[in-house]
């Protein structure tokens, strides 16, 4: 069928670029933008000094699967990354549609609207006659990975944990999931779940920046003898068989990877704790240990991704999926016909321009 060549064509792993506008700030602080998009390239313009101070500017050039400008609205960007794929979820298809880059980038400008149109397109899908009767349901789910730990974000953000059938099947013990039939419902969860995001452990601002955030879209087919028997009971999904499903993960920004695993050393606290009063030193140590775990979680999680997506690329037999928190909840969406997108947001001003690279060179490596 000309239809289905055409669905198992969709490329296995897809990398696009996302360039954001230069913001209020950087225009006011008259701000250069570093970055230039031609076609599906792109190049960054570092400003650099030599040793005697003279000003020179370093080009890097990069090329994706696509590179979206400053320009190109969301809807483009469903249409570039998340469109094609729909289809294949019907064909038992595990796809995974990542966010990745610092913070400020765009990366939750980009992934809030996907799921919201991803779920119009399922449901019109599901009414189509082909699948009308087929008892097809579309199922939703969001929850958080904050340091190495799950949380439902549409449950009080109730603690979760994960489990591993003989199968390779990830369950999440006590994930709520919920039935959506109409789109307007699955507005609603999104900023629900947005509305619950981690709120951290030092009431600094950007606090979603150090979780990852899960939403995800099950297609399930539901026999009909448990159907007859079904109540309303938001737990009936059990009944259910997920046929494919799309994975929606607005990551960490990159740049906690690092930053604060190395600029937060315990040391520093130490020196506290010998010159000023037992309380206070106490919760600085124990914030800056928090911190430091947070950061290592969150290099470990990105690292691993990156393994696992190039893993999956060279249609390798071991995922290293064990690596973190995040893979290993994403575990089956690594095995058997799966799809990935990584969409690599980037900020177009001089100032974030190594953080700019990073992001390039981890979205380069993936491919
Ligand atoms: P991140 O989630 O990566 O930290 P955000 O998505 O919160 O970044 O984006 C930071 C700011 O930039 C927000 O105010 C957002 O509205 C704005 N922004 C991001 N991408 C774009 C874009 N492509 N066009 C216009 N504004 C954008
Ligand atoms: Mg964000």
């Amino acid at each position: 069928k000309e239809t289905s060549t055409k669905e198992n064509n969709v490329a296995k792993i897809k990398v696009v670029v996302r360039k954001r506008p230069l913001n209020k700030k950087e225009l006011a602080r008259k701000e250069d933008d570093v970055v230039t998009v031609y076609d599906n390239a792109l190049t960054v313009h570092e400003p650099k000094l030599k040793v005697d101070l003279t000003a020179y500017v370093e080009k890097h050039e990069f090329c994706f699967d696509a590179v979206l400008d400053e320009h190109v609205t969301n809807d483009e960007v469903y249409r570039v990354t998340v469109e094609p794929i729909i289809p294949t979820i019907f064909q038992r298809t595990k796809a995974t549609c990542f966010a990745y880059g610092q913070t400020g980038s765009g990366k939750t400008f980009t992934m809030q609207p996907l799921p919201l149109r991803a779920a119009e397109d399922l449901v019109r899908l599901l009414h189509q006659p082909v699948y009308r009767n087929q008892r097809f349901k579309l199922w939703l789910s969001f929850f958080e990975i904050y340091g190495g730990k799950l949380f439902d974000l549409l449950s009080e953000r109730k603690k979760l944990c994960m489990r591993e059938d003989g199968r390779q099947q990830v369950c999440i013990v006590g994930l709520q999931e919920f039935e959506v039939s109409d789109v307007q419902i699955v507005k609603e969860f999104i900023e629900k779940g947005n509305a619950s995001r981690s709120t951290g452990s030092t009431g600094a601002n950007e606090e979603s920046s150090r979780s990852h955030a899960i939403l995800q879209l099950a297609v399930k087919k539901h026999s009909e003898v448990k159907d007859s028997r079904r109540n309303n009971d938001v737990n009936d999904y059990r009944s259910g068989k997920v046929v494919g499903k799309i994975s929606f993960i607005d990551l960490a920004g990159s740049e906690r990877a690092l930053a604060i695993a190395i600029k937060l050393p315990l040391w520093h606290c130490r020196v506290n704790w010998v010159h000023q009063s037992v309380e206070y030193p106490v919760h600085m140590l124990r914030n800056a240990l928090i911190l430091r775990i947070e950061g290592a979680e969150i290099n470990k999680s990105l690292l691993a991704l990156k393994e696992c997506i190039r893993a999956l690329d060279n249609d390798q037999i071991h995922i290293p999926f064990r690596g973190s928190k995040l893979t290993e909840v994403l575990r089956d969406s690594f095995v058997g016909n799966s799809r990935t997108v990584m969409i690599s947001c980037i900020s177009p001003n001089a100032g974030s321009c190594e953080h700019t690279l990073n992001t390039l060179r981890y979205a380069d490596r993936v491919k």
